[in-house]
């Protein structure tokens, strides 16, 4: 069985991979979200040519495929480069589930069922009332039992989206949650040490259990001084795509949790990596996930599988009415919460079918065997 043809479908946001063999059998993945056309270009370059006429076995077995197209583009490291791997890593997910007709889930350990989530806030702008008002109604809506919420600005060098914001909407959502719901915040790399630790300690003392990112995620040695400072657990590593850089965090036991987004790593082989390297210490991952795109479904095949999985599955709460570019994408709603749980179902591979219309509108791009 070979790789006949690698297809992409792509618009400025998103970009799906259709992989079809010489024996018809087809996978779809996706590359990492936002700038995908761009993706695209480089996913055409430098990865499908390495790809296209790949042998491939009966069972999934090409982790060093990967391995080796990073090598081949060794003077390219970084995050393009595994944006776009990550849309071959989990289209050929996909093939293999299709094929086996068992979802991606049990190909890697896991089996299907619940998997509870955590509904993640993507905004700043937005009042602490206003938090507060749709957090309930989807606590009590959907039965959503845990959520993220953000304090300080991203990247924001001390300053808070406005002044006051983060300590308000600590205390009100505190008070209007109630303890039964866990509360997580997210600093996107706000705050120097001593800020974030002043914020930390406050935090605790109104109960929230998770401070991700509260300094540039780039500076482990800040992070770990918060970490060390605070009861609370210190949780990071989303943008970070390299595994040395990985060893290194770990080594230096730089957080409490750590979340590798699959989309940015470069797909489901490199973030079990990480994952595992991370049992080995002890440590938990809650991987990033933070849009309603495949990043997801695949994060939520991933919790079924490893042993450290942490409490939950990050869940965006942001519809296509904050995300146009999220309408539409698939065929029903693979999203569906229930009682704060989502589900990885028998279906086959990644069990999500693409909208049709949306790949029509698409661009479309090919690389295939003459
Ligand atoms: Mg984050």
């Amino acid at each position: 069985m070979k790789i006949k043809k690698i297809e992409t479908f792509s618009n400025q946001y998103l970009s799906f991979v259709k992989i079809t063999t010489d024996r018809g059998d087809v996978g779809w993945g996706q590359m990492s979200t936002y700038h995908a056309d761009i993706t695209t270009q480089v996913f055409h370059r430098q990865v499908a040519p390495y790809s296209i006429g790949l042998k491939l076995q009966e069972q999934p077995n090409f982790a060093d495929h990967l391995q080796l197209i990073i090598e081949k583009e060794h003077k390219f490291p970084g995050s393009y480069l595994l944006r776009a791997i990550a849309g071959l890593d989990t289209a050929l997910w996909d093939l293999y589930g299709r094929l086996l007709e068992k979802p991606v889930a049990s190909l890697i350990g896991g089996k299907p069922g619940k998997v509870r989530i955590y509904g993640s806030s993507m905004r700043r702008d937005i009042s602490p009332q206003d938090e507060s008002l749709r957090l309930r109604k989807l606590r009590d809506e959907l039965g959503i039992s845990a959520f993220k919420f953000r304090v300080g600005a991203e990247c924001g060098r001390d300053k808070d989206e406005w002044e006051g914001r983060s300590e308000d909407i600590v205390k009100v959502l505190a008070k209007d949650l109630g303890a039964d719901v866990q509360r997580l915040v997210d600093g996107n790399s706000c705050f120097s040490p001593e800020k974030a630790i002043a914020l930390g300690k406050y935090m605790q003392d109104y109960g929230v259990s998770h401070f991700e990112e509260p300094c540039p995620y780039w500076e482990h040695n800040q992070t770990k001084l918060v970490k060390d400072a605070l009861d609370i657990d210190v949780a990071g590593g989303e943008q970070d795509c390299d595994m040395s850089t990985w060893k290194s965090t770990l080594e230096k036991k730089v957080v409490d949790i750590v979340q590798p987004d699959v989309m940015y790593m470069g797909g489901l082989y490199r973030t079990l990596e990480v994952a595992s390297m991370a049992n080995e210490i002890g440590l938990p991952c809650t991987p990033h996930a933070a849009n309603l795109s495949l990043v997801t479904i695949c994060t939520k095949h991933l919790l079924t599988a490893i042993p450290n999985a942490g409490n939950y599955l990050e869940f965006s709460i942001e519809d296509e009415t904050y995300y146009p570019w999220q309408k539409d994408i698939f065929n029903g709603n693979p999203f569906e919460v229930i009682d704060g749980f989502v589900e990885v179902t028998t279906d086959p591979g990644w069990g999500v079918e693409i909208n049709l219309e949306w790949l029509e509108n698409s661009d479309y791009r090919v690389t295939e065997i003459n």
